[in-house]
């Protein structure tokens, strides 16, 4: 079966002419799935109802389902639970900032990656997402909430450049002016650091946004928290990241977990502002949000802000992640795990407000 909503504009009219219908008649499908976000053939009013029940016999059309949304009572953020056709559950994120609405969307079902302090990563990855799968997270919510979207950041369960063919698709179609048309400035990619396929990306001269997760300013430390430090090293992970710079012009933000004890020293700051020295880049610090599965606690307040003023004194542009969400399992896989525990008997103990 045809995976429609993945195909490109192109593909889907020599898919629609193969299948004798006139070219112009993929416009109007592809309209529907990109600019509409129709769930379904039937919404296709336009079509008639021959070629809509073709379309049904001869392709899959994804539209993901709703199987939990949590919002916060603290900001509103909204947590999706999605259930994919062959039952696998992902997990993406609605927020509400002044300047627009803003998806998280998850690149994979669980992760490979195994970062020490990550809840996606604890049961290995299951699969790779289709460029239509990561897509219909936020036409989904964009169906649910009724909202328009603004930004894109793929900073859900996965990684991202572990799953690179299917992303680059993703933001092409995405990015298309023939369908929805998010600037591709508007769209962030968060990578561990897989070092080839950043040098991949770098080529491919698109506008978005590259994040890093760096977590640790030496060597030694990021192998602690992140196998992906043993196949590349923090030299060659840096000078994959002025590559990018220089290849697209675009700042590069570097994500920076705060683990109280663990790498948010004065001395981690010192180190960190050496190793960025050169580049053309924000930190985004981010307090680490603890899983209950590891031991991890978050750097207080106080330390958080300090680390920012040792980076800021060095010039080294800092900000600190508003933390939204925190009380509906607001990181990386943590509500996917919790549900799949609750469904076998575990028990919960969020105070978060379950809307379905
Ligand atoms: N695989 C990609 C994108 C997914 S994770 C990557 O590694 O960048 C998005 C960001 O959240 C990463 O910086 C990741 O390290 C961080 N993260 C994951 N779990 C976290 C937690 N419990 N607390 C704080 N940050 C976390």
């Amino acid at each position: 079966m045809t995976d429609i909503k993945s195909l490109t504009k192109e593909e889907l009219t020599d898919f629609i002419k193969d299948m004798g219908e006139p070219g112009f008649r993929a416009g109007q499908i592809y309209d529907w799935m990109h600019k509409k976000q129709a769930a379904g053939f039937e919404e296709m009013t336009n079509l008639s109802k021959g070629l809509r029940d073709k379309l049904s016999k001869e392709c899959e059309y994804v539209s993901l389902k709703i199987e939990r949304v949590q919002e916060s009572r603290i900001d509103g953020t909204r947590k999706y639970l999605f259930e994919l056709a062959d039952g696998n559950l992902i997990e993406s994120v609605f927020m509400k900032y002044r300047f627009g609405n803003s998806v998280c969307v998850s690149s994979q079902v669980g992760c490979r990656m195994g970062c020490r302090f990550c809840a996606s990563t604890i049961d290995g990855v299951e699969r790779n997402l289709r460029p239509s799968e990561i897509l219909d997270q936020i036409y989904a919510i964009m169906r649910d909430t009724g909202e328009k979207v603004s930004r894109v950041v793929v900073m859900g369960s996965g990684e991202p450049l572990d799953n690179y063919d299917n992303v680059i698709r993703f933001v092409k179609l995405l990015t298309d002016e023939n369908g929805y048309n998010l600037g591709q400035r508007n769209l962030t990619i968060s990578t561990c650091g897989i070092v080839p396929n950043m040098k991949r990306l770098a080529e491919d001269k698109l506008q978005i946004n590259l994040a890093i997760s760096l977590h640790a300013s030496n060597q030694t430390k990021r192998k602690e928290l992140m196998p992906i430090a043993n196949k590349y090293s923090i030299e060659e992970l840096l000078d994959a990241c002025r590559d990018y710079f220089d290849k697209t012009g675009r700042q590069l933000t570097f994500e920076y977990s705060l683990v109280g004890g663990v790498n948010d020293t004065d001395a981690d700051a010192d180190e960190l502002a050496g190793l960025l020295k050169d580049l053309n880049c924000v930190v985004n610090l981010i307090p680490v949000n603890p899983i209950k599965e590891r031991e991890y606690v978050e750097s207080t307040a106080e330390r958080v802000q300090a680390f920012k003023r040792m980076l800021e004194k060095r010039h080294i542009n800092a900000t600190i992640r508003r933390e939204m969400g925190r009380d509906i399992d607001g990181a990386c896989g943590q509500l996917r795990r919790r549900h799949i525990s609750e469904k076998k008997g575990y028990c919960s103990d969020s105070s978060a407000h379950l809307l379905r």
